[in-house]
């Protein structure tokens, strides 16, 4: 990465305005675009989906897939660097770019959060800087190591090293027998087994990093997830007893630093009973992009995860972020659609909008949607932040809101 900023609205050497590119058209790009273009940059997304969430904004959507030679020359040659929103994407491809033009986070960082065997070794390694450790775990590759397993490991979550995302690619096994079988039921896919804990609440950090080693951190996310999904984020004081939010942001600064990473990083911890009437910090998982959790910042933080990822991307200065407002973060699942009112209807109905001017008419409440044609259940469709002066009336403001779509029982 070169050290010489992208200036926003600014003509590049080839003469033409600053461009950033992203590869892949989900919501996290489309809010990535967005950010981009409210400081200036032209932007450009490739994804084969026409209707794709950040295709459809941005000045540019080249629709190929993602090792498709041709769009990634074409990307490579429109943009002056390029990011991704999608850890999935091959890390070929990101290589390709990559002898172009400038590439953030690297194919090798995104390589290593593709795969949980390299993530947890990575975890392992910066336990000796941070203390903060992963779960216990052994890798599963072969029938060998599925005998070798410890009785300790369980029960257990059996989890696919590869493609796993909203608790998907994970089965829960109690027994040496039902581990046999879930190993199975994955394919006999590389895999992790991790050792069931005993969770008080779960958490994540946020880092921007950028390529001269400047590091930005933001305040620590409480989160609650509902059928595997991410439903609510809370940030505010307290949200996360001080102790162990300082050592979860001091451990996600060296897990960004160890790897070299340039980016936005979001890593996941869980906070669990030690066993001892207290609590301790165990090191999940990480996500090479802005995450899901980090929402918030769009309407609390001084600079959005978003902001943040084009300003490192473009190695423009990352200031420490300041969260203005204490905030909850409400994911619109698209179920929603199918009750309005907190009714649920008839699963072959027609989509129904939820009641957004009543809940819009409620104070400190911020509607992002996606753009996303069609509802489905399970589906991403947006999220809501809430803010406000206290805490107290954010909660009072999260209660109505809750009520208003019928997620009483998040
Ligand atoms: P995903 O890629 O689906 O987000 P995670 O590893 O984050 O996969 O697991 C999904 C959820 O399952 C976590 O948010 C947590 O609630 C639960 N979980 C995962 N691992 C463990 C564990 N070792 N002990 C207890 N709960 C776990
Ligand atoms: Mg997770």
């Amino acid at each position: 990465m070169s050290l010489t900023p992208l200036l926003p609205g600014a003509l590049n050497d080839r003469g033409q305005p600053m461009t950033l590119g992203v590869m892949g058209g989900g919501q996290l790009g489309r809010m990535f675009v967005q950010a981009a273009q409210a400081m200036g940059y032209v932007t450009v997304v490739l994804d084969a989906d026409p209707a794709s969430p950040a295709g459809l904004i941005a000045h540019h959507h080249i629709r190929t897939g993602y090792e498709d030679p041709q769009g990634l020359a074409e990307l490579a040659q429109r943009c002056d660097a390029i990011t991704t929103e999608f850890e999935n994407v091959p890390a070929a491809a990101l290589r390709t770019l990559a002898a172009q033009r400038p590439v953030a986070p690297s194919a090798d960082c995104v390589a290593v959060a593709q795969d949980r065997i390299a993530e947890k070794a990575h975890f392992s390694q910066c336990a000796a800087i941070s203390g903060v450790h992963p779960a216990p775990n052994a890798t599963i590759e072969t029938a060998g190591q599925l005998a070798a397993v410890a009785d300790d490991l369980l029960p257990g979550i059996l989890k696919t090293a590869r493609l796993g995302y909203d608790g998907k690619g994970q089965i829960r096994v109690k027994t040496r027998a039902e581990l046999a079988a879930a190993w199975e039921q994955l394919g006999r896919v590389a895999c992790v087994l991790e050792k069931m804990l005993p969770l008080q609440s779960e958490c994540s950090v946020l880092v921007a990093r950028g390529a001269d080693g400047q590091v930005a951190v933001f305040p620590v996310q409480k989160n609650t997830h509902h059928d595997g999904i991410l439903a609510i984020t809370e940030v505010h004081e307290g949200a996360v007893p001080a102790d162990l939010a300082a050592r979860a942001q001091a451990s996600t600064v060296a897990i960004a630093n160890h790897l070299g990473y340039v980016g936005v990083l979001c890593v996941e911890y869980f906070v669990v009973d030690n066993g001892q009437g207290g609590s301790d910090l165990v090191v999940n998982e990480m996500a090479p992009r802005p995450h899901n959790s980090g929402h918030y910042t769009q309407n609390a933080c001084d600079v959005s995860q978003f902001e943040a990822q084009v300003r490192a991307l473009a190695g423009l200065p990352l200031p420490t972020p300041r969260a203005h407002s204490p905030a909850l973060m409400v994911n619109l699942l698209g179920d929603l659609w199918f009750q309005p009112n907190g009714v649920r209807a008839e699963a072959s109905e027609q989509p129904v909008s939820p009641p957004w001017a009543q809940v819009l008419a409620l104070p400190g409440t911020n509607l992002h949607l996606y753009g996303k044609l069609s509802a489905r259940p399970g589906r991403k469709m947006g999220h809501l932040n809430i803010t406000g002066a206290t805490l107290a009336q954010v909660r009072d403001t999260a209660a109505q809101v809750l009520a208003l779509l019928g997620l009483q029982g998040l």
